[in-house]
């Protein structure tokens, strides 16, 4: 048998050993790179294939390959060298071997003139892992094409805290799995070090808590909370837009930890870039790291998420039923989710065992509200007004600041795309521009959506907010 034979054999079985979602995700352009004695190099396209696979299938393709091949007695993976930034992942996951360096709470407590007390530290630590969701972990996050790059950061990040990227910033429209990410970081990090001092905040907390110290005059003591920390995580960045205190403060908080090589992870719903208001030097001191986002995940990835869920719920839902519920619900995980537990919760109430027909049923209301609700012409200039942190009246009045005229060229854009309204319309819309101006700006934006992933995101972020 030729390695390509033996391969080709081999997956051949294990396709029904593993769900479907999980095949397609993890052994799709998988290949046996070499043999050596009885040894099996079996090639990845990725790095987190290669973790993937190395963690989770080695048994079972061991197992496969020995029943087809009795020579064998080992197997290795390796991340296929194709690419420079493949080569970067592997450095990291090499590095991730080691256990985090555990740092005694007196390093950090004894500096300046604060005493050192590590009890305190110590009893902190607890405080501050209840900010955490326990269930938030990497175990429970399925990894696929639109979210590896997130993840192997986070993954780096979780095991050298501090030291692989810093700041890390991930960021993704709402419900692809932020938060989840994040704070798998820090529970991964206080699972590897109990006494770590993991810090989570959302921003309005942070917004919150830092106006209140302000008003009761106790800002140092907001300073010392969000600074004696070994790991800050500050989720959800974008509603610092135009906070410019809260901003400032922030941005010493970072330079306080960063100086001293602490890792600080954010999320935003958008680019820095793509965060209007946000102070300059802030914004350059996030983007100083990692930034990785999350886009939305393909039907492979959907359909591996909501099989490892229903698992985990212990139910019986037919394979039918979620591969239903994967074609149809694709805008985000925490929807999916929403209709999976639809589908569960009926099934149980009535209960009856899940089937096609039935999934059909319960999901048809949800199905149609999504797909069939109209939006006015005045929600689109509200919420791109909105999203972009401006005014009505300049996103439709006269100016032609760059930071005005991009957004206005996209109201036009999804005026034209979403609620086909005229050229001459929309022109009228925009203070009796022309009908030619209305024309121009979707080309442009039509050309730049070719190559602007992050303007993508933008959009589908706006239009996910049109129609929630
Ligand atoms: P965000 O913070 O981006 O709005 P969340 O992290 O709150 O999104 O995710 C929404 C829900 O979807 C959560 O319940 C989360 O556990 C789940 N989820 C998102 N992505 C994944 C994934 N890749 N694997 C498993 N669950 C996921
Ligand atoms: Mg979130």
């Amino acid at each position: 048998m030729t390695d390509e034979q033996l391969w080709k054999a081999a997956l051949g079985q294990l396709e029904l050993k593993v769900s479907q979602g999980n095949f397609l995700t993890w052994f799709k352009s998988t290949k046996i790179q070499h043999r050596q004695g009885g040894k099996v190099v079996i090639e990845t396209p990725s790095a987190f294939t290669f973790e993937w696979l190395s963690k989770k299938y080695k048994m079972p393709i061991l197992e496969t390959l020995q029943g087809l091949d009795a020579s064998i007695i080992n197997i290795d993976f390796t991340i296929s060298s194709a690419t420079a930034r493949q080569r970067v992942l592997k450095k990291n996951f090499r590095v991730m071997a080691h256990k985090v360096a555990k740092k005694a709470p007196t390093e950090i407590i004894g500096e300046g003139n604060k005493p050192a007390v590590a009890p305190i530290a110590d009893s902190q630590a607890q405080r501050l892992a209840k900010t955490l969701n326990p269930k938030y972990v990497f175990d429970t996050y399925v990894v696929g094409p639109s979210n590896e790059m997130a993840h192997a950061a986070c993954r780096a990040v979780a095991s050298k805290p501090g030291e692989a990227y810093n700041p890390l910033f991930i960021y993704g429209g709402v419900g692809l799995g932020k938060t989840h990410l994040l704070q798998a970081v820090g529970n991964e990090i206080l699972k590897n070090t109990p006494s770590a001092r993991v810090l989570y905040a959302s921003s309005e907390k942070f917004i919150n808590e830092f106006v209140q110290s302000i008003k009761e005059r106790r800002t140092q003591a907001f300073k010392q909370y969000y600074r004696e920390v070994d790991v800050l995580i500050i989720d959800d960045v974008q509603f610092m837009a135009g906070k410019g205190k809260t901003q400032e403060e922030l941005f010493h908080t970072f330079n306080a930890l960063h100086s001293q090589n602490i890792q600080v992870i954010l999320s935003s719903d958008r680019s820095p870039r793509a965060i209007p208001t946000l102070e300059e030097r802030l914004r350059s001191r996030l983007s100083g790291g990692m930034i990785a986002d999350i886009k939305q995940p393909d039907y492979e990835t959907r359909l591996a998420i909501i099989s490892s869920k229903a698992e985990k719920l212990g139910s019986t839902i037919d394979d039918e039923s979620l591969a239903y519920i994967a074609k149809n619900i694709q805008k985000n995980v925490r929807e999916l989710e929403g209709a999976l537990n639809r589908v569960i919760a009926h099934c149980e109430l009535s209960n009856s065992k899940a089937s096609l027909e039935y999934t059909k049923k319960i999901l048809e209301g949800i199905l149609e509200q999504s797909n069939q609700k109209t939006i006015d012409s005045k929600s689109v200039l509200e919420v791109v007004s909105l999203y972009y942190n401006m005014s009505l009246d300049d996103l439709c009045g006269k100016s032609r600041k760059k930071e005005i005229v991009r957004p206005r060229q996209i109201a036009m854009y999804l005026l034209r795309k979403e609620n086909r309204v005229s050229f001459p319309t929309i022109g009228d819309y925009f203070g009796g521009r022309d009908h030619t101006t209305a024309m121009h700006a979707c080309e442009k934006i039509e050309k730049l959506l070719e190559h602007d992933e992050e303007l993508l995101q933008e959009l589908n972020f706006i239009r996910e907010r049109l129609y929630a």
